[in-house]
């Protein structure tokens, strides 16, 4: 973790805040977020101070942290705060940002959300055995939870073969116009 000042990046500020649609200036560092955080014990910065990193402009540490990859996105710190900021959905932008910027920190979690949304764009839900596959190529993790497969299977939980939705094209246009907006 580095402390070395940055400057005050408002470009950063404003970016964030037009993505989240949060008024970042709002928060008061209260630390209810980071009371109720289940992940916050594994965190590099617990999310107050990554809200507070994105509140003075240092986008470097606030993109290269391990916390924005570490959230669970459980939406509890958001149900906290006193003054309604929805702080999981500036933890997710604060994700896309760094995958733009090729900065991510915990590479398993970034292939992991890479192989999830190639599977929603190609199926328009999750095919979960093409997104093992995607995800073990990506990574070269054989194993993670391959305990759990023959459980999955016997349950039902594991289809062999891909569904793709009806409205597929409808999803594909979401990730287009997303792309898009880039
Ligand atoms: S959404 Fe992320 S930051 Fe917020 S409480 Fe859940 S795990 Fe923590
Ligand atoms: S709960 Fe809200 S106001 Fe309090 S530190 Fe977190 S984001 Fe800021």
């Amino acid at each position: 973790m580095s402390s070395s000042p940055k400057a005050f990046d408002t470009e950063f500020i404003a970016e964030v805040q037009r993505e989240s649609e949060q008024n970042l200036a709002l928060c008061y560092q209260c630390g209810n977020c980071t009371a109720g955080c289940p992940v916050s014990f594994a965190y590099d910065y617990p999310v107050n101070q990554i809200m507070r990193l994105v509140q003075t402009g240092r986008k470097q540490e606030a993109l290269s942290s391990h916390a924005i990859w570490l959230c669970a996105s459980c939406e509890t710190c958001t149900t906290r705060c006193p003054n309604d900021i929805d702080v999981a959905r500036v933890m997710d932008v604060l994700r896309h940002m760094a995958r733009r910027e090729n900065i991510v920190s915990e590479k398993a979690v970034g292939a992991f959300w890479k192989a999830f949304l190639e599977s929603v764009e190609k199926h328009g839900r999750v095919f979960e055995l093409g997104l093992m596959a995607n995800y073990v190529g990506k990574t070269g993790r054989m194993f993670t939870d391959v305990d759990l497969a023959p459980m999955a299977l016997r349950k039902g939980k594991l289809g062999l073969k891909a569904h793709d939705i009806k409205k597929l094209a409808e999803i594909r246009g979401i990730f287009d116009r997303y792309r898009e907006q880039k």
